[in-house]
């Protein structure tokens, strides 16, 4: 089969002929429907963010598709049968694990990002019928951006809720695929006034479409006391930081009221400085989050399954294309999220 695989940090991806996996006892072989290109990824292949504990290695965390062959013993899918995936693989065993919070595992062994190979593939390999969620309505290309994109904004938010009262407003900053399904989830679970902030016009327009009552351009001069007057001087209750630099999170903690919580999103990076009397409010938390669990996936996609929760949007690519599409993720000129289909 063919695989995009990463050799080398620094390098593109490299369209491999590679066995298709056969699936041992327990495991499932899913035939990918779609792979969603996740800005993670572009850190990976960057190597801003070292996490492969080998190469070269397939990489793509966020997929779907159908199940093409099931080993020994697995009883919950079969054949043919459309799947979402969970990517937050853990060892089962250490305390995260066994909490349900298997995507914080102390042995991250996450599909695409560890000795696993990932979906930028035809076919992906899965160690455990459990990561498996049958879809109805939804198609897999569509479902594929779910288990990251939703699934980790959705954790966030459900985390934050007892900030998100109607009468407040809550900032958005990074109107990315992550940053759209956190404006989308917004607007469906809670009812703050949102306000998203990115440095690109046609994100906010988007940003708009999908939901936002207020957008502001990064770009402007004294951000932080715009969110402070459309706020009526009050701040926001709760911020998501989707970008991680050191200028979003000084902006999220500015622009917190006092009781208030700033939220850290994924692996991207930069530190969060907090001093009380100096820059933050009395009593702000601080919360980094990642990724989502089984049972919070199972939740998104029921939302998206309802019809409740519509999609970001999708654009198509194959897998020989992959190095243009992370050229034109990286230079920002993709607005939704670009799904591989083999
Ligand atoms: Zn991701
Ligand atoms: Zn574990």
């Amino acid at each position: 089969m063919k695989a995009a695989r990463l050799h080398e940090y620094g390098k593109p991806l490299v369209l491999d002929d590679v066995p298709t996996p056969a699936p041992g006892a327990g495991e499932v072989l899913i035939q990918i429907g779609g792979a969603g290109f996740c800005h993670s990824d572009i850190h990976v292949i960057d190597g801003d963010i070292r996490v492969l504990p080998r190469m070269p290695l397939t990489l793509g965390h966020e997929n779907a598709g159908r199940v093409a062959a099931i080993g020994a013993g697995v009883h919950s899918v079969h054949e043919g049968d459309p799947v979402a995936v969970y990517g937050g693989w853990g060892c089962g065993h250490c305390d995260a694990c066994v909490s349900g919070a298997e995507q914080l595992c102390a042995t991250p062994q996450w599909v695409g990002l560890s000795q696993y190979d990932g979906g930028y593939a035809e076919f992906l390999l899965i160690p455990h019928e459990r990561y498996l969620i049958p879809l109805d309505r939804l198609t897999p290309e569509v479902a594929a951006p779910l288990t990251d994109a939703a699934l980790t904004p959705y954790r966030a938010i459900q985390k934050a809720q007892p900030f998100l009262q109607p009468d407040r407003g809550v900032l958005v900053i990074g109107i990315g695929g992550l940053g759209q399904y956190g404006v989308k989830l917004l607007r469906l679970l809670t009812g703050c006034s949102i306000i998203a902030v990115d440095t690109a016009e046609p994100k906010l327009t988007l940003a708009r479409e999908l939901g936002a009552d207020v957008t502001l351009n990064a770009k402007a001069p004294d951000i932080a006391a715009q969110i402070r007057e459309v706020t009526h001087g009050r701040g926001v209750s709760a911020a998501f930081d989707f970008v991680g630099s050191e200028s979003s999170l000084a902006l999220a903690v500015a622009s917190t009221s006092a009781l208030g919580k700033v939220t850290q999103i994924g692996l991207a990076g930069g530190t969060a400085r907090m001093k009380v009397l100096e820059n933050t409010a009395f009593e702000v938390q601080f919360e980094t989050t990642l990724w989502g669990t089984i049972k919070e996936l199972r939740e998104v996609l029921a939302l998206a399954e309802s019809g409740r929760l519509s999609s970001i949007p999708i654009e198509f690519a194959s897998l020989a294309c992959i190095n243009e599409v992370y050229t034109r993720v990286k230079s920002g000129q993709v607005a939704g999220r670009v799904v591989i289909r083999p």
